[in-house]
């Protein structure tokens, strides 16, 4: 029979009705003659119950501990959505990921997969069982301990299993509807899509439109998982949600998909450095060592050819990062030129910025793009305070102030409204 795998995240499943609603939709997929691998969240709000209590105990904690901790949420909704099930008719069972097994690195926390064999699961669809329950966001280390994914696994597990089992589909179902041209609560204008490329998916997705954890998408696009996200409260069918699908299956694509928006950015700028080789890399260095999450990198053109050996030249770099680094991003370079690996002049942080992003595979044949960003934003009366490109994306930061208006008006510019 085909295989079909569905998700239900944390406010899915975050009480027994919402269980019940859940394998509701289960029963359906079974009784259309799908086989059905269910991955569940930990209701919502447990998984960060448990990381307090874990920190309560233990500010330093051993981190296998954690995962044994924190990846019990899952366990409980696993064995719920089984039991629900079977008194629904339906023959089900629950596994954990050591009963799989699903293999994993030893990363305790940030697990990666290293396999997932079929054997276990296959026997019990051969006994006639029609549905697996299985505890997302965890797995087994080679040492025999439990692992997790990081947070928002439950999505990563899904497209995995997927993946692993030639699903015909993965559906995750959400509290949302669906991918939306913009987030709704910012522009009334926002257009649910039916369709969105992986890599337009995986752009927004890392930008900060929190409905897929972005490894997830990136491991849909390698195994061409067919993703649909959709809303579990409410009555959903083959069309419903939006389609995370290869670029082959969409037709025709506007220009421009979505504007994405991320708003707590800051900019970092190191005046007057010297423009020699090697700079970038004394500077970036020690930020990676930091774990800073560099985002978007500018340096100035070189003031001026020196000599081949760079006598004197200087320039300036600025970087963007998240809000919350700031104080380690700086704490980085006063030590990085203590040390003598850097010199500037001076250092100026700017916090109050938010990062603006147009994402359209259509990017890649259309010109014009960037100049319809740009002139939307100056029609605002917006200042741009950098710019960086990628194949399928423009992004700018601005003001933090002016997020909303600038959303709204390259939305507009864009006519991401019509379909
Ligand atoms: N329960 C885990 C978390 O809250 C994993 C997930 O729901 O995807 O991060
Ligand atoms: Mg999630």
């Amino acid at each position: 029979m085909p295989i079909l795998v569905m998700k239900f995240g944390g406010t899915s499943v975050a009480d027994l009705d919402r269980i019940a609603n859940a394998a509701e939709k289960v029963k359906r997929e079974v009784e259309r003659g799908y086989d059905v691998i269910v991955i569940v969240s930990a209701m919502s709000g447990k998984t960060n119950e448990l990381v307090n209590w874990v920190e309560t105990t233990s500010p330093l904690y051993d981190a296998r501990e954690y995962d044994a901790v924190v990846a019990s949420g899952e366990n409980v909704t696993a064995g719920l959505m089984a039991l629900r099930l079977q008194e629904m008719g339906v023959s089900a069972r629950s596994w954990q990921g050591w009963q799989v097994p699903i293999n994993t690195t030893s990363a305790h926390s940030a697990a990666r997969f290293v396999s997932i064999p079929r054997d276990n699961i296959d026997a019990k669809f051969a006994e006639g069982f029609r549905v697996a329950v299985v505890a997302g966001f965890q797995g087994l280390s080679a040492e025999g301990r439990i692992t997790t994914l990081g947070r928002g696994g439950s999505d990563t597990t899904a497209v995995a299993f997927a993946a692993a089992f030639g699903a015909e589909r993965c559906d995750i179902y959400t509290d949302v509807d669906g991918i939306y041209t913009t987030d709704p609560r910012i522009s009334s204008k926002a257009r649910k899509l039916d369709k969105i490329a992986f890599e337009e998916m995986l752009e927004l997705a890392s930008l900060g439109a929190k409905v897929l954890q972005t490894r997830s998408v990136e491991l849909a696009m390698r195994y061409n998982v067919r993703l649909r996200v959709l809303s579990s409260f409410e009555e959903t069918d083959e069309n419903s949600g939006t389609l995370v699908c290869g670029e082959d299956e969409i037709m025709e694509s506007k220009v421009v998909s979505g504007v994405a928006y991320s708003r707590d950015e800051a900019k970092i700028t190191l005046f007057t450095i010297e423009d020699r080789p090697g700079i970038a890399s004394a500077i970036f260095g020690p930020l990676a060592e930091a774990g800073i999450n560099v985002d978007m990198i500018v340096q100035n053109i070189s003031e001026k050819d020196y000599d081949d050996a760079h006598t004197g030249a200087v320039t300036d770099m600025t970087f963007s990062c998240p809000t919350n680094q700031v104080a380690r991003a700086r704490k980085a370079m006063e030590d990085a030129m203590a040390a003598g690996l850097i010199k500037y002049d001076d250092l100026i942080i700017d916090t109050e910025v938010a990062k603006i992003s147009v994402v359209g595979i259509g990017m890649r044949s259309h010109a014009g793009v960037a100049a319809k960003m740009f002139e939307a934003l100056a029609a605002e009366n917006v200042n741009i305070k950098v710019i960086a490109t990628s194949e399928i994306k423009i992004s700018v930061l601005v003001d933090r102030k002016y997020l909303e208006l600038a959303v709204q008006a390259l939305h507009d510019a864009f006519e991401l409204d019509k379909a």
